[in-house]
């Protein structure tokens, strides 16, 4: 199957062709560490995760390459500010980050250079340029002379006096040209820093990528991806490090990135102070339903992120681990993906209409009676599902390892509770509490018939109910 890309670079979908026939280089932009990653960074963590998936599906050799930028002027100012090493806060922040992104189901890159590890690289590459004449020393900076690049602007298609705007550059004495960036600077007292031929100092942000791509990948590779706002400065600013330090070879050959996660209809950033963290949002829906929110919508449009939408996912994934459930003892077929699912996240990614495509076949699996074709079919529906990072769990895990809970109760109830999954019954922790309440007070009115049922009903779903001198308390079996 031919794999269809949009390529920021010529602001088209494109044929997917690699370099090497079967092979995959693909660099994403990684975390800064200085804080936990909220879900707007976990966006393209996600998205690619779902394209390296299916590059491996598709018979590639994938390697996945995705940095940690541990040095950096926000990772100096948060350890100031916590009273904590550098060390101890990018230690402790890399972690979180492994954490969480596992927590949504990615799959660890393949590479993950650290930028601390590639300072020699980056004065080598920054030296290469002073001597080509595309970069200068002023005051302890080496800055990137912009004008010595004609193509400075081409992958964002800005204009001079929008990459001035829109990088919102300092207009500091020592720079020639207002566009020109930092590739070096001065570190002073504890600032970390290390010596170098323009003295003791620390890379720009842009030289680190520039140089652990191709310390991974090489000077050219396939695939460059991260979120639009990478694409100016960050990524242009990559584009005329890499391409001036080698004498104009190509860099990435396409450019894949994913549009913004709103909040309101604003970009959701720690400096707006608007932002969740993954962290936060584990603790209100499982890891699947925030990865299946995210892709229901196409990853270059927006996605305003709401509790409503969640809630949504959060009921959908229920409903395909409620139909696994109930074809439990069905023999799982052959884990091959449906070729509709794959020819839609061939086409660019299209997530939405490959989520579509899964939705069917849990209710074709559902109105199945032959059991050979029940087979086929759940092996369908659980390896499409996974080819999108989803159903990844038995149902007794999704529904007995955390709140969420499905129960076997009157649709009524479903009604009463106010929930949205009309004909599923779902159930969160406080209804099972609520049922409880309705249980106790049945009691009170020696309705013993309608107390035994919710008891019953409740045990379906493998809840217990224990009855002792406090009251009622449940637990799962
Ligand atoms: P940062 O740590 O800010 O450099 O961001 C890490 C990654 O998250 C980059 O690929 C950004 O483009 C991406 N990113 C940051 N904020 C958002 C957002 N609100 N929506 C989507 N992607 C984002
Ligand atoms: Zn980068």
């Amino acid at each position: 199957m031919t794999l269809h890309l949009y390529n920021t670079a010529h602001r088209k979908k494109e044929e997917f062709v690699p370099m090497e026939p079967g092979k995959v280089g693909m660099y994403v932009c990684g975390p800064t560490v200085y804080d936990r990653a909220h879900i707007g960074n976990a966006r393209p963590v996600v998205i690619f995760d779902v394209l390296a998936r299916l590059l491996r599906h598709l018979g590639y050799e994938v390697t996945y390459v995705r940095n940690i930028t541990d040095v950096e002027d926000k990772i100096i100012d948060a350890a100031a500010k916590n009273g904590e090493s550098i060390d101890a806060l990018t230690s402790r922040t890399t972690q979180a980050y492994h954490d969480d992104m596992a927590a949504l189901n990615a799959l660890p890159p393949d590479l993950e250079p650290r930028a601390t590890e590639h300072i020699d690289g980056m004065i080598k590459m920054i030296s290469k340029l002073i001597e080509k004449g595309h970069a200068y020393e002023a005051e302890g900076h080496v800055l990137f002379d912009v004008t010595s690049m004609a193509d400075y602007g081409k992958l964002s298609g800005r204009n001079r006096e929008e990459m001035i705007e829109g990088a919102r550059v300092e207009i500091a004495p020592h720079k020639k040209d207002p566009a020109d960036f930092v590739l070096w600077k001065p570190s002073t007292g504890e600032m970390p820093g290390w010596d170098s031929p323009f003295g003791r100092g620390r890379p720009g942000w842009h030289i680190e990528c520039s140089v652990m791509s191709e310390a991974t990948l090489g000077i050219t590779f396939d695939i460059h991806g991260g979120g639009r706002d990478l694409i100016f400065p960050h990524h242009e600013n990559e584009v005329a490090q890499s391409c001036c330090a080698h004498d104009g070879a190509p860099f990435a050959k396409y450019w894949v990135h994913n549009g913004f996660l709103m909040v309101d209809g604003k970009k959701m950033s720690k400096s707006l102070g608007n932002f969740r963290t993954v962290r936060g949002v584990l603790e209100e829906a499982p890891g699947e339903a925030i990865r299946l929110y995210m892709l229901k919508t196409p990853y270059r449009k927006p996605l305003n992120w709401t509790d409503y939408g969640l809630e949504q996912a959060k009921t959908e994934m229920n409903k395909l681990y409620i139909v696994l459930k109930d074809f439990d003892d069905v023999k799982t077929g052959p884990l091959e993906p449906n070729p509709e699912v794959v020819s839609a996240l061939s086409d660019d990614l299209d997530t939405y209409a490959a989520f579509l495509k899964i939705q069917n076949l849990g209710k074709q699996l559902r109105r199945e009676k032959n059991k050979a074709e029940q087979s086929r079919l759940k092996g369908q529906l659980i390896a499409s599902g996974q080819l999108m990072g989803l159903l990844s769990m038995t149902p007794k895990e999704w529904f007995q390892g955390r709140g969420d809970i499905v129960v076997s109760v009157p649709r009524e109830f479903t009604e009463k509770s106010g929930s949205k999954a009309v004909g599923d019954f779902t159930f969160w922790n406080e209804k099972i509490e609520e049922l409880i309440a309705e249980r106790d007070e049945a009691k009170k009115q020696k309705n013993y018939k309608r107390a035994d049922e919710i008891r019953d009903e409740l045990k379906a779903a493998n809840i217990i109910l224990e009855d002792g001198p406090g009251g009622t308390t449940w637990k799962r079996m």
